[in-house]
């Protein structure tokens, strides 16, 4: 009876629980569902009072990141690229200007300008995959600057109906004026959106943001933190290109994202500090000299982000090459060229003494005859992966050719090295090598090794050939064993 009991409150308690978990999924879809558009809404509010309150009185603001954010945010987060990402950002555009004053019919006209840029940017743009962005691939750099391009024409289009009625200007006016602002704005924080870190890729990411930008080369943002300050002495319109080879150089140095932020900090001073000291006096603010500063902002802007793009995937291409070079493709051992360099570079450190092993698979060709030639492939596979285990981190390990192995084992008492020759030996004698289809096959090797104290100014190629011979013999002998040099 007292059982029952307990089983009632049990399932009672399970009724209960199961209640509470379906709500908390319940509450966790609708969050994972409004997360997006919430963190877009939010971004675009925040950037759209900044770009209200850096609007000189009677002119588009001067810096306007509210629609290269929200651009940038699309692609990057796709779940913000939704009806009601799009329906909590419109909402978010025309609070932020009810807030700051503006009345309705402004703030619809005015917002719907930046809506149409944005829509039209992410037409262009939303081919580039949220994993694609990053701006690591130079083949998407043209379409970002394209998209940059449509964006800031769309909103331009509106700014052709809307400044005749809202400040009595031209279309045509309108048309350029917010053309040219909104490219300088895209062209300015639209790379730093795209190359910023991911956040689901952290730490990973957050770590090569961090080292990128506790780079200890601080000399080229010296350099352009200098020139916007001589820019500024010098005065001008031209002046606004004084900075570009440090921006240049910056591009060179740094990874993209920090290049992006470093144009972008370039561009908020030359819409900024630059257009309010080079220009005449503000009340006579002309607008042509206006649209060309911030042209020529925008077009500098994207020359350091293209500069620094082509940088980082030219050096991931030579990564990979060097890559390619150094390591054998099939077992992850070092390449015979390699294992040269590298083995002549450690006789040059002048070790106290190197112990130097040939390795060479036994009856390898009947492995291949009997199992065929992938089988042989994973063999290889297999076995170079435990002797390489087998070494200390700092011996070297290369594939000479076909199934022939070499090891340098440095500063390490002839006994020991015989030991560790004999290490490897067992370890592919002792275990056949598995297939995934329960086949096993076994396998020997045999072993020459040369041991030398205080190896002078013997050359690799000598000591190689030393434990050639000696392999040589330990094959004559009858394989599956080491046989030492008494050279
Ligand atoms: P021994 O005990 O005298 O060394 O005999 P062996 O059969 O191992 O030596 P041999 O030099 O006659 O044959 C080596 C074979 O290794 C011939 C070649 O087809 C094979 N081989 C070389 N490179 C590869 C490779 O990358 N994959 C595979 N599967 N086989 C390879
Ligand atoms: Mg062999
Ligand atoms: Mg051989």
């Amino acid at each position: 009876m007292r059982g029952a009991v307990v089983a009632g409150w049990g399932n009672s308690m399970s009724l209960f629980e199961d209640a509470t978990i379906a709500e908390a999924e319940g509450a966790q879809k609708i969050w994972a569902r409004a997360a997006g558009p919430l963190t877009l809404a939010a971004i675009v509010f925040a950037s759209c009072l900044v770009g209200i309150y850096s609007r000189p009185i009677g002119f588009l603001a001067m810096v306007w990141p509210a629609n290269a954010l929200m651009l940038g945010l699309l692609v990057r987060m796709p779940s913000a690229a939704t009806v009601p990402g799009w329906c909590a950002a419109a909402a978010a555009y025309v609070a932020a200007d009810l807030l700051a004053g503006s009345d309705l019919f402004k703030a619809l006209l005015l917002n719907g300008a930046n809506l149409v840029g944005v829509a039209a940017g992410y037409v262009i743009l939303r081919q580039i995959a949220s994993t694609r962005a990053g701006l690591r691939e130079t083949r998407d750099l043209a379409r970002v600057i394209l998209a940059a391009i449509v964006a800031s024409a769309g909103a331009g289009a509106v700014g052709a109906i809307a400044n005749p009625l809202l400040f009595g200007g031209t279309a045509l006016g309108g048309l350029t004026f917010w053309f040219a602002t909104e490219l300088a704005n895209y062209a300015a924080f639209l790379p730093v959106v795209l190359a910023a870190p991911r956040l689901s890729q952290m730490p990973r990411d957050w770590h090569e943001f961090r080292s990128s930008l506790a780079s200890r080369n601080v000399m080229p943002e010296a350099a352009l933190g200098l020139s916007c300050l001589i820019a500024i002495a010098v005065g001008g319109q031209g002046a606004l290109a004084l900075p570009v080879p440090a921006l240049l150089w910056c591009a060179v140095s740094y990874p993209v994202f920090k290049t992006a932020l470093l144009t972008l900090l370039y561009g908020c001073w030359a819409l900024i500090v630059a257009a309010s000291i080079f220009l005449p006096a503000a009340g006579a603010l002309d607008e042509n000299a206006l649209i060309s500063i911030r042209l020529g902002a925008a077009f500098l802007a994207i020359a350091p982000v293209v500069l620094s793009s082509i940088m980082q995937s030219r050096e991931s291409t030579l990564a990979q090459l060097h890559h390619l070079a150094a390591y054998d493709q099939l077992t992850g051992a070092e390449s015979r060229h390699a294992f040269f360099e590298r083995a002549r570079r450690l006789l040059e450190s002048r070790p106290r003494s190197v112990a130097v092993l040939m390795i060479d698979v036994d009856h390898f060709k009947r492995v291949n005859d009997t199992h065929g030639h992938s089988a042989g492939d994973e063999v290889l596979i297999a076995i170079a992966k435990r002797m390489r285990s087998r070494l200390r981190p700092f011996d070297l390990f290369g594939r000479m050719g076909g199934e022939e192995f070499a090891a340098i084992i440095p500063d390490c008492p002839r006994q020991d090295a015989i030991r560790v020759a004999q290490r490897i030996r067992r370890a592919i004698v002792e275990e056949p090598v598995g297939f995934s289809d329960g086949k096993t096959i076994p396998i020997t090797a045999s072993i020459g090794m040369i041991f030398k104290d205080r190896p002078g100014t013997d050359v690799i190629d000598r000591l190689l050939a030393e434990a050639d011979a000696a392999l040589y013999q330990a094959k004559l002998h009858g394989r599956d064993r080491v046989v030492v040099s008494s050279n």
